[in-house]
Parts: C-alpha cells; sequence; structure tokens
C-alpha cells in the first residue's frame, strides 16, 4: 500500500506530531476554552469527540451535530486543524459538510467490518481529502486492524494513520486498555510507512500514566501522539479521570525525550553482529535440544509413557526460572520462552508417537 502524508499544511516534519483536546466537546465554552488555551501552547491539531460510543446507555453520549460549529469556531479563532471520530455514515456526512480535517474511527467501531466499510463508502462518495486515523479495535486482533485499514485504503483514502489506543481487558489493575505492544510493533513491521500515534490517555485511563506512556511510545518511535485535553478536568462529563489541563500537558510534552531517529546505526553494527551471531548459536541450540526430546519421545513410545509429563515439566519450570532471575532476565520472560520451547518440545514428540 502507497500512502500520503498525514500532516496537513503547517504541520512540522519533526516527531512527534501533537493531537489534544478534550474527550468530549460538552459546551461551546468548554470548547473554545480548552483550544485557545491549548493553541497558545503551541498545539497545532485540535480533537474533541462529537459523537461518543458509550458503553452503556444513559451516560453522555456527545453533544452530536451541534457541537461541530464550534470546532469551525476553534478553527476560524486559533487557526488549529480539526479532529473528531465517525461511527456511522451519517457522521461522515455531517463533519465533511463542516468542513473538519481529520477523522478518525473509534475502537468499538473499527472492531466491526460493516461500520467501518460503511463509512469507507461515506468517504468516497464525500470525496474526503483530509486524514482518516484508525484506533486498534477492541479486541487484540491485528487482521481485524489491516482489515479497516484496508477498507479504507480500497474507497481510495490514501492519508491513513493508526491509533494504539490499547486492548480491552477484564483486569484493569494498571491499565484501562492493555498495551501489547507487540500488536503495534508488528502492524508496522508489516506496514512499514504507515504513521502511528499512541494514545496514553485510552491506555491509561488515569492522568499520572500520560507521561511515561507518552515517553515509551516515543522510545518506540511512534510518529505521533493523542492525548485528551480539558480546561476543567474534574468537571469532564466523560473519561474525567484521564484528562489533563493544556498547561499540564504542555509540561509533559516539554519533559519528552524525543530521540533521534536520524543518527546513524553505524556505530552499532559490531554489536548487532554480535547478535546475529548469538542468534545463530541460540537457534542451532534450540535445534538440537528438540533433537534431545524427539529422542525422548521414541523412548516414551517404546515403553508405552504419555508424552506430558507434568512433574518433571514443573522441575523444569522452577528451576529455569530462578536460574534466570540470578542472571538477571526477567521470570516472566523466562516462564514464556520455557513455555513456547515446552509446547514446541511436545508438538514434535506427538509427531514421533503418530509415525
Ligand atoms: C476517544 O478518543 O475519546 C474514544 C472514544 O476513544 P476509543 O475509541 O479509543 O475508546
Ligand atoms: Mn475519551
Amino acid at each position: 500500500m502507497e500512502f500520503e502524508s498525514i500532516l496537513l499544511p503547517g504541520i512540522s516534519e519533526q516527531r512527534p506530531l501533537i493531537i489534544a483536546g478534550p474527550c468530549s466537546a460538552e459546551t461551546e465554552e468548554q470548547v473554545l476554552e480548552t483550544a485557545n488555551a491549548l493553541a497558545n501552547r503551541g498545539i497545532k491539531v485540535f480533537r474533541a469527540g462529537i459523537w461518543k460510543p458509550r458503553t452503556k446507555p444513559g451516560g453522555f453520549e456527545g453533544i452530536g451535530a451541534e457541537g461541530l460549529p464550534w470546532l469551525q469556531r476553534v478553527k476560524k479563532e486559533t487557526g488549529m486543524y480539526v479532529a473528531t471520530e465517525v461511527a456511522t455514515k451519517n457522521h461522515v456526512l455531517e463533519a465533511v459538510k463542516h468542513k473538519i480535517d481529520i477523522l478518525w474511527i473509534g475502537a468499538r467501531t473499527s472492531a466491526n467490518p460493516f461500520a467501518v466499510q460503511e463509512i469507507a463508502d461515506a468517504l468516497r462518495i464525500t470525496a474526503f481529502n483530509g486524514p482518516v486515523l484508525v484506533k486498534n479495535p477492541v479486541n487484540p486482533d491485528l487482521e481485524l486492524w489491516i482489515g479497516a485499514i484496508e477498507r479504507l485504503y480500497n474507497a481510495g483514502i490514501r492519508k491513513i494513520g493508526v491509533i494504539h489506543r490499547g486492548f480491552s481487558t477484564y483486569d484493569k489493575k494498571l491499565y484501562r486498555n492493555l498495551p501489547q505492544w507487540h500488536i503495534p510493533i508488528e502492524l508496522k513491521r508489516r506496514i512499514p510507512n504507515l504513521p502511528l500515534i499512541g494514545d496514553p490517555s485510552h491506555i491509561g485511563g488515569k492522568r499520572e500514566l500520560i507521561a511515561p506512556l507518552c515517553q515509551q511510545a516515543m522510545d518506540l518511535n511512534y510518529d505521533g501522539l493523542i492525548i485528551e485535553s480539558h480546561c476543567n478536568p474534574d468537571c469532564a462529563w466523560s473519561d474525567k479521570e484521564q484528562q489533563i489541563t493544556p498547561d499540564i500537558l504542555s509540561y509533559i510534552l516539554n519533559l519528552i525525550v524525543v530521540r533521534d531517529t536520524k543518527q546513524t546505526t553505524e556505530n552499532l553494527t559490531e554489536l548487532r553482529q554480535q547478535i546475529d551471531e548469538l542468534d545463530t548459536e541460540l537457534l542451532a541450540i534450540l535445534a538440537k535440544r528438540m533433537r534431545v526430546s524427539k529422542e525422548i519421545g521414541q523412548y516414551k513410545k517404546e515403553h508405552n509413557m504419555p508424552v506430558l509429563q507434568t512433574v518433571r515439566y514443573d522441575e523444569i519450570l522452577e528451576n529455569r526460572i530462578s536460574q534466570a532471575g540470578k542472571m538477571g532476565m526477567g521470570t516472566s520472560f523466562m516462564k514464556t520462552v520455557l513455555e513456547a520451547i515446552h509446547e514446541e518440545s511436545i508438538r514434535q514428540q506427538i509427531e514421533v508417537l503418530n509415525q
């Protein structure tokens, strides 16, 4: 897929692209006050949800089309570009009619192919030419995320970007939505030229997580950040725990360290060579381990023993995990590695059994 830049005229090429604004447009005063404060702190793209997908009825479901002229005022009075979420054909028609510059597809919507197709068709009909950003679907399904991108692409949209907002989880101990960083990283590997924007607000769900999540996104070379900011977060009508004032936003943005991607990697050549060699050794050792494991499989077959010996497996796990800890490696990392090795070992022994 060939994409066009999502950076609109006047927006710096320098990372990160910042999109900021309230979760929801609530009143004309709240929108204008927040927008002015953000514009004064150098923000160039203003976000505000006009239609809000709420988990349960009864919450604030967005001000609706009535709020679109407020965003037009923001454009006119601050010079910022404006962005909002669309979830239906009608949203697209209304947003385009009111000259919204950037549209995004929310996480609940990108999980639904019918809805994404409807939006893609509406974008084609209106010949919308601004950037369209696709949030990851609520469920950790990379193919579904890519599917949504493809639906837009097939509708002729070329200014596409993605927003990583984390994945739904029943366990909300730390994050509101689990980051599962490997999923956007794999997306970037599969479609390298697709701009990737981090959404620390919806991943973290709390103000104190915004700064570390911004930094992590920058360290992973994300192209931009979309951050919820409200002139009076404690009184926000939606997502108040995660919204920060424009002042705090600007403080956080000043603290973030953005590392230079254009730095030459020449000095790393030698170290990378070492990594290549070590990986080759690692693979050779793993292959050797599998061969031994197959011999064990042969023995088990001849002596009519079951493939899975849980006592032995428990011993291995416990012993290696504590060893790994002493060698400076994370225990949960070691557990994952051992589980993967064991799974492959079992697969190979079952193969022997069936021969
Ligand atoms: C939002 O950006 O306010 C929003 C509703 O996000 P998400 O689709 O990620 O839940
Ligand atoms: Mn929100």
